[in-house]
């Protein structure tokens, strides 16, 4: 059996899957480096819920959710089956670090679990549950939910955070693909920096902490899974990063591994 890290993925916009562009490449490539996992927690930024859910769907549908992009997108599917028997392992875990897990009978994949997995393995044949996340309680508690988690890590399982490490929609400049504003390369810098020395206490505080943390994140959901992957690699886990640019602008794709 593997140990594999815990990754977090930027995953851009949901036209990713259809860009020419070096984090769509980059993801392409990340499957065959970090190997094949018997099985993938995915903890997608898409996903809110009061208390931490997991989804226990046989065959998890392919949700589009998302508004007014080609039609070409709609019709993607990742049929990969759902990984009930890890939700459960996982919600056990959750449960005897104190949080409380629910289980999601009907819940699918939404594009923040499929846009990196369809890129990463685009066979569809590793079972895949999804976790969700609560940005109301902060990422301390993402944090916590990820070093409850870590155990899964050395039975093979891939613990995979997707969402933004910048995420401003309303900063976006659709044809624009590298340089990015100073803002966002000063925040994308003061992250890695931070992972790297594996910082965490720091990385808790990056609203206080971080330049520009009020304008790379005005809303911190797409940054929660990064602290469900950086709590996943365990404690005093150093952060590896794995990929650097940035798409529209001030999208930051960045992505890291931590072990
Ligand atoms: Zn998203």
């Amino acid at each position: 059996m593997m140990t594999l890290p815990a990754l977090f993925v930027s995953h851009g916009a949901p036209t990713l899957v259809l860009e020419d562009i070096p984090a769509r490449d980059f993801l392409k490539g990340l499957g065959a480096a970090v190997g094949k996992p018997t099985a993938v927690l995915a903890v997608s930024a898409h996903w809110e819920t009061d208390a931490p859910a997991l989804s226990t769907v046989e065959r998890p549908e392919t949700i589009h959710d998302f508004y007014g992009f080609p039609e070409a997108l709609y019709r993607l599917s990742y049929p990969a089956p759902g990984a009930p028997a890890l939700a459960d392992e996982a919600a056990k875990l959750l449960k005897e670090a104190g949080l409380a897990a629910t289980m999601a009978p009907s819940r699918g994949l939404d594009h923040g679990a499929w846009v990196p997995l369809m890129l990463m393995y685009p066979e569809a044949d590793i079972p895949v549950t999804q976790l969700s996340i609560q940005p109301h309680l902060g990422p301390a508690h993402h944090l916590a939910v990820g070093r409850a988690l870590a155990p899964l890590r050395s039975q093979n399982v891939l613990i995979l955070g997707s969402g933004g490490a910048i995420h401003n929609l309303r900063a976006l400049a659709w044809r624009e693909h590298d340089a990015p504003p100073a803002w966002a390369a000063d925040f994308d810098r003061w992250l890695a920096d931070h992972a790297e020395t594996g910082d965490a206490e720091a990385l808790v505080a990056y609203r206080k902490m971080a330049p520009n943390a009020e304008h790379a994140h005005p809303r911190d959901e797409h940054f929660m899974p990064f602290f469900v992957a950086l709590g996943a690699g365990g404690k005093g886990a150093k952060g590896k990063r794995l990929h650097a640019s940035f798409a529209h602008g001030s999208l930051s794709m960045a992505a890291f591994s931590f072990s």
